[in-house]
């Protein structure tokens, strides 16, 4: 398998510009295949990416049956992860920018050369040395998008501590619960945050957080609070705080970085759970830290010098993947931007492209949907020249959203990657390759090296060829989570039981006449219509294609005939007020697009979605609404904007 490692290809002009090739499409087949025949092989050989302490002599124990079910790569090899993202690069590039940090406000603007990252994340770690925090011990990071929350995690990683990240928006209770299942004894924080040009505070809710954890019959562990100033708001001071500020720059700017075995955790990070408590999902140290180096550098063909710019919070997994581990093991750029996309307007994210030169830019569809409510301003305030790749993630990306991102934001010059991924996966699972595979708008098309997709009805067959059904996993790859934190019982239940012997996603898809995957959106949403099954993401796709809709969430409700009807709800373009007249045309327009059984019965004209606070459309609630039962919503904690609901709900059209 020789051509797996990346090797300098030929430099080719593609889209305009000289791209390094690695892959052409006949070799990716090659490599796909000998990747899956060969597993441990292709495996063992990315694993070179990384640094080893001590080599590991097996790199795969796998079994995904319900009765055995372990997951270990690597499993008696040595590193450090820190080290790996940090102390190595500095030999060839310690004066290069590692991190540059775009604040909210346009003005504020900091670049961090990887010898300078060295030096902060060692300060930090012995810091935390001297607070009693060692290997294994877990550490909550409750902060902003700021430089110090990439040095948190990487000093945990460098101590062997196990970080969780809190998203800064979730509230007191949300992190209670946090550090009480993971019995944190760390937290790291700072006094407030800048968003979106207002501050939002995170201190008083750690604070409070505590109290709730303390009422809890497991009580807490956490013995030090450490509180970055950002904001620089007041904040009220208890026996266990630190200022950050104060207390890290004296300490020591060398550090001995703390072998962990490969199988050590690195991180547990929660995911919303739609139901019940939310899941810890531990992820490990080696196989890790492979497959997101491996990953970043095939999925965004990243070249030495250039700016990748992940617009994810660190609070998510493709945070973590993709601001932080990915890009750092590579020894790239990253670029950490600390407000929002929107703000001061909607040309803000062209704007910081233009600044720094970004070449590579990686958001979820939900941004892009909000840069195209209103186009000119979006991109009229920059030229995105520097773009060579765009990469989209979080939800299905509708096709019309995906020609508008390739056509005008990256004007018709950038190669677009969908990818599809999960917290439970580590890293990207299924992208066309820029440069190898010809995409197609709204599929995530093809599975990344090593990775074995295949779509099962509900008894467990296996569907061959054009098929719609479960996308489920048969093997395993080394980035994926290992179990739940102290629940290990759910996360079999969870994703092992549903189909014996294979990973379920919860995701449902689409395999076309070319072998091409289509994910169509969890299978819980998806709807029944007359007995026919239809995917969110298609009919959400058919109503935003029309000219004068911005977005669009679709659910069933119970009818009597057709055992479950179409509801929608729709946001109108800026400056479109909708009338009866554009409902029917709209109406008319998915009947024409998608064939009558996908005909919307309801369609509901809103200023907003219910999302998740990463922009997912939460359309658990919507069914709710749209069954006229919005009396028992369930948990709406992780919701961004509850006002939207009650917006919702007022003009509900099933009563
Ligand atoms: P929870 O599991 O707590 O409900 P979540 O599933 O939204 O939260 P993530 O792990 O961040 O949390 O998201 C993974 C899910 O997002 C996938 O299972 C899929 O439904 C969706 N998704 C992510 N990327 C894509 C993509 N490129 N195309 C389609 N769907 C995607
Ligand atoms: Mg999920």
């Amino acid at each position: 398998m020789s051509d797996s490692r990346e090797q300098a290809g030929n430099s080719t002009a593609v889209d305009g510009r000289k791209v390094n090739k690695r892959l052409d499409a006949a070799a990716y087949q090659k490599l796909y295949k000998a990747s899956v025949s060969d597993n441990e092989g292709f495996w063992g050989e990315q694993a070179d990416r990384i640094d080893w302490i001590k080599p590991f002599t097996t790199v795969k124990d796998v079994s995904f049956a319900r009765k055995d079910l372990h997951i270990r790569w690597y499993e008696d090899g040595e590193l450090n992860v820190c080290v790996n993202c940090v102390d190595r690069h500095l030999k060839t590039r310690s004066g290069q920018a590692a991190i540059i940090w775009e604040g909210d406000n346009p003005d504020q603007q900091r670049t961090i050369s990887y010898s300078e990252l060295y030096e902060e994340v060692c300060r930090l770690a012995n810091a935390m040395e001297a607070r009693g925090i060692t290997k294994g011990d877990r550490v909550i990071l409750y902060m902003p998008m700021v430089p110090q929350a990439a040095f948190a995690m990487l000093a945990c990683a460098r101590i062997g501590a196990v970080h969780s990240v809190v998203f800064g928006g979730f509230s007191a209770n949300a992190l209670a619960d946090r550090i009480v299942d993971c019995q944190a004894r760390m937290v790291i924080t700072a006094d407030g945050s800048h968003r979106g040009g207002k501050t939002i505070p995170l201190k008083p809710n750690v604070d409070e957080a505590l109290k709730i954890a303390e009422q809890q019959p497991e009580g807490h562990q956490v013995r030090t609070v450490l509180v970055s100033k950002v904001s620089g708001d007041s904040v009220d001071w208890l026996d266990h705080d630190l200022w950050y500020d104060e207390f890290v720059p004296t300490h020591e700017a060398v550090h001995e970085a703390v072998p962990v075995n490969a199988e050590d955790p690195l991180f547990i990070l929660y995911t919303s759970g739609s139901t019940g408590k939310p899941k810890g999902l531990q992820h490990s140290s080696g196989g890790y830290l492979v497959y997101t180096a491996t990953t970043f550098s095939y999925t965004f063909n990243y070249q030495p010098g250039e700016v990748f710019w992940c617009a994810a919070d660190v609070g998510w997994v493709t945070g973590h993947s993709y601001i932080v581990y990915g890009p750092l093991a590579n020894g790239a750029t990253t670029l950490m931007y600390e407000g929002v996309p929107t703000y001061p307007n909607l040309g803000r994210c062209g704007e910081v492209i233009d600044k720094h030169k970004v070449n590579i830019f990686y958001i979820a569809p939900t941004a892009i949907r909000t840069l195209m409510t209103d186009q000119k301003r979006a991109i009229g305030s920059s030229q995105r020249d520097s773009l060579r790749i765009l990469g989209s993630v979080g939800e299905p990306i509708n096709p019309g959203v995906w020609q508008w991102f390739h056509d005008e934001f990256g004007k018709g010059q950038c190669q677009v990657v969908d990818t599809w991924w999960q917290t439970e996966t580590g890293g990207i699972m299924m992208t066309p390759l820029p440069y190898v595979v010809e995409p197609k708008p709204g599929a995530a098309m093809t599975p990344f090296f090593g990775i074995q997709p295949q779509l099962v009805d509900k008894r467990s067959d296996i569907l061959e060829g054009k098929a719609d059904g479960h996308l489920v996993i048969l093997d395993s790859w080394p980035g994926q989570a290992r179990t739940i934190w102290n629940n290990h019982e759910r996360f079999i239940d969870t994703y092992f039981s549903t189909h014996d012997g294979m990973y379920f996603t919860g995701d449902g898809a689409k395999r076309d006449e070319d072998g091409h995957f289509w994910i169509t959106g969890r299978v819980d949403d998806v709807l029944n219509v007359s007995g026919h099954r239809l995917g969110t993401a298609e009919v959400e796709s058919a109503v935003v294609s029309h000219p004068k809709v911005a977005e669009a969430a679709v659910v069933g409700f119970p009818h009597e005939l057709k055992g479950e009807a179409i509801y929608v709800y729709v946001i109108p373009n800026d400056g479109v007020v909708p009338d009866e007249q554009l409902t029917k045309e709209l109406r008319d327009w998915v009947r024409k697009g998608l064939g009558p059984v996908a005909s919307p019965d309801m369609i509901q004209w809103t200023h907003g979605l219910p999302k998740t606070r990463s922009g997912k459309i939460m359309r658990r609630i919507l069914r709710k609404i749209a069954a006229n039962e919005h009396e028992t919503l369930g948990d709406t904690s992780t919701l961004a904007d509850p006002q939207v609901v009650d917006e919702l709900i007022d003009n509900r059209l099933n009563r």
